[in-house]
């Protein structure tokens, strides 16, 4: 269903994030985090056009999303790392499960007997971020009798980290020191995994000793860093039309359009939305886009955003509308009803990051993309 909101995808700008994350971890094997929907960007695009950068490994969080990729024809291994359920998919689909509980394991370990084929998976251990994964006191034991059971193959181990985007990497730290001491544990015993991995995209810039066999970047790949607020500022650059980090490392893949469905002349003092939350300090003209909350523009940018008209910033006037947004655009010049409205990205010189979005709403990047790009209808570019 297309609304009014359209998010233009540039692939190209994925493959250098991807390129990029390879660089900055010299040249480790990346598992590329395509789940929600590739953040919101698409995850059958992003995979396929990953796929042509020689990825290993797609990683999504439920078993549908992995169902989606191998039926748009994408081969290339899946781990999905939150789904214990639907067990005959993996089987039926090829999918690697994470797995957190020797229940599961007992379950994928019975199915794989009884199809006389093996299961190769991998293991989280819960080091610190109290979600998902084994912990003390039955981690090691739970993880030995895994290893015996029928027709399971161990191949991975894996942790998350709960805090590795900040400045101050002394819990990230610990959590690594947990990882590789249960490594240690269970290599004592014969137990080696091929592949071991905790890496999100923050650790991948801030932790080097983190890489080990592989890295998971998820949000890097699309242009964002996890590292928000002072510690990257986002600039534009005179050689290229797209958004950069000042470091050249990072361009962000979408960027999200309304159009301005009507123009009107308020006099001074005259309400605009619901709630009357802005009233006109002179005659105004305030633009009516086509965009609103159910388009993923929270409800929280009322009076608390801009966005790029004619290259110019217009702020949000009174309240997010379900379909619709008011913006003041009194100072925009030659501004007409079917104009562009940039809700994020670049427009000309100016630019609304992700990161920006987020910092005046009280959230993160994450939610931003897979918010707006969800609901909007996708285009895709390739240079
Ligand atoms: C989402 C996720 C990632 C990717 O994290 P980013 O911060 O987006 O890089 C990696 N690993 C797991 C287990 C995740 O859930």
């Amino acid at each position: 269903m297309n609304r009014g909101t359209i998010a233009e995808i540039d692939l190209e700008a994925i493959a250098h994030n991807f390129r990029t994350a390879k660089k900055i971890t010299r040249n480790k094997t990346v598992i590329a985090v395509v789940k929600a929907d590739a953040y919101g960007h698409g995850a059958c695009e992003v995979a396929a056009r990953i796929l042509k950068e020689r990825v290993l490994c797609f990683a999504v969080a439920y078993t549908s999303e992995a169902v989606a990729l191998r039926e748009a024809g994408i081969k290339t291994p899946i781990i999905v790392l939150f789904d214990k359920y639907n067990i005959g998919d993996y089987f039926k689909y090829n999918l690697i499960p994470v797995i957190h509980d020797i229940k599961t394991a007992r379950k994928f370990s019975k199915e794989a007997a009884k199809r006389k084929k093996p299961i190769s998976v991998h293991l989280k251990i819960d080091t610190g971020m109290g979600r998902i994964g084994f912990t003390v006191p039955d981690m090691l034991k739970d993880i030995f009798a895994i290893s015996g059971m029928d027709y399971m193959v161990v191949r991975g181990l894996m942790s998350h980290f709960s805090e590795a985007d900040l400045s101050d990497r002394s819990y990230a730290l610990i959590q690594l020191r947990i990882f590789n001491n249960v490594r240690k544990l269970l290599l004592d015993r014969g137990i080696r995994p091929s592949i071991c991995h905790i890496a999100n995209s923050a650790a991948i810039m801030t932790l080097p000793e983190s890489y080990l066999d592989a890295v998971r970047p998820g949000l890097m790949l699309y242009g964002c860093s996890p590292l928000q607020k002072s510690a990257i500022s986002y600039q534009p650059s005179a050689k290229d039309s797209r958004l950069k980090t000042p470091d050249s490392k990072l361009f962000p893949a979408m960027t999200v359009k309304a159009k301005i469905l009507s123009l009107r002349r308020l006099k001074k003092g005259t309400s605009v939305s619901y709630g009357r939350t802005f009233i006109t300090v002179r005659d105004s003209i305030v633009a009516v886009l086509s965009v609103g909350y159910a388009d993923g523009y929270s409800r929280a940018f009322s009076n608390n955003a801009d966005v790029l008209i004619r290259g110019k910033r217009a702020p949000v006037a009174g309240r997010v509308c379900m379909d619709t947004t008011m913006v003041d655009v009194t100072e925009i010049e030659g501004v007409s009803e079917g104009d562009d409205a940039v809700i994020l990205g670049r427009q000309k010189s100016e630019y609304i990051t992700a990161t920006e979005l987020s910092e005046r709403t009280g959230t993160i990047s994450y939610e931003i993309l897979t918010s707006l790009g969800g609901k909007a209808k996708r285009i895709y570019t390739t240079h």
